[in-house]
């Protein structure tokens, strides 16, 4: 997952595959469950001399509600762009950060090493509730009354 990142978007290299919960140790605090894996592709762009990685991500999370504690399955779906910036030169202002199609979009230093996986994970990160919780919550479950349990049963037994 690690990428020559101004190669990789002047080449307009792709790269997709699955993207596995449980690596994403940011993440992992929000899950109520870290089964799982998220589609990812990434794709080089450039536009002149800028140069973009153009960041998809899609599939289910399960969150954790944060009134009653369950699982809140959570369906993402991310198309986001960042803008590469060579070491050295200098860093533009938010207004003139530019997507392809005038979208503006954040921007990272370039990297012959460029591990995708945080970004990747940064990305899911902010497509999230901050504080998720189901619309409903469910009831909790019956109290089974004392009176049916056997051990209430043996003891009126016992009294008679
Ligand atoms: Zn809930």
């Amino acid at each position: 997952m690690v990428i020559d990142s101004l190669e990789f978007a002047r080449q307009h290299g792709t790269l997709s595959g699955r993207l596995q919960l449980a690596n994403l140790s940011r993440l992992g605090d929000m899950l109520f469950e870290a089964s799982g894996s998220l589609n990812f592709e990434v794709s080089g762009e450039s536009a002149g001399r800028e140069t973009f990685l153009a960041l998809k991500l899609d599939g289910a999370l399960q969150l954790t509600c944060q009134r009653c504690l369950g699982a809140l399955e959570l369906v993402i779906s991310v198309c986001s762009r960042v803008m590469l910036i060579e070491p050295g030169m200098p860093w533009p202002d938010d207004g003139q950060i530019g997507g392809l199609e005038d979208v503006a979009c954040d921007a990272i230093e370039a990297s012959r090493e460029l591990d995708l996986v945080p970004l990747l994970e940064e990305e899911v990160l902010l497509a999230l509730p901050i504080s998720p919780r189901h619309e409903c919550c469910e009831s909790p479950p019956v109290v089974v009354s004392k009176e049916a349990s056997p051990f209430a049963q043996l003891a009126r037994l016992k009294r008679t």
